[in-house]
């Protein structure tokens, strides 16, 4: 596309392509189409992040990126359950372990509720 455009500022015969040239090579046309099938571009940098989504100037409504651009979703992060929060420390043969552990103090009798203590005669 950048190409092109150069080409034809050649053959008006203007001595200012390697300018305009670099210019060009930086931009980049974004095509839109809104719910009104009204069809324009927007000239952007080629290092912006295209926009999947921008006003029509004729009708005001959204319009979308003929690109196929899609519409970036807000990600928003998922609430961490507890069950999260503890696999972000230990993996699940590590609990795993743990739970064993854990299970036979308290069948021992060594942890849990005190009315399930059982005397330790040590
Ligand atoms: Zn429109």
């Amino acid at each position: 596309m950048a190409e092109r455009t150069l080409r034809g500022a050649r053959l008006g015969g203007q001595s200012f392509e390697d300018e305009r040239g670099i210019e060009f090579a930086a931009r980049q046309q974004v095509g839109y189409r809104c719910q009104q099938n009204h069809e324009f571009e927007i000239t952007m940098s080629v290092e912006a992040d295209i926009p999947a989504v921008w006003e029509c100037p004729r009708c005001g409504s959204e319009a979308l990126s003929i690109a196929g651009i899609q519409r970036e979703e807000k990600v928003e992060k998922p609430a961490r359950t507890h069950w999260d929060m503890l696999l972000e420390r230990r993996s699940e043969t590590e609990l795993e372990e743990i739970l064993t552990e854990r299970l036979e103090l308290l069948r021992g009798g060594e942890i849990g509720p005190a009315h399930l203590h059982r005397a330790s005669k040590r």
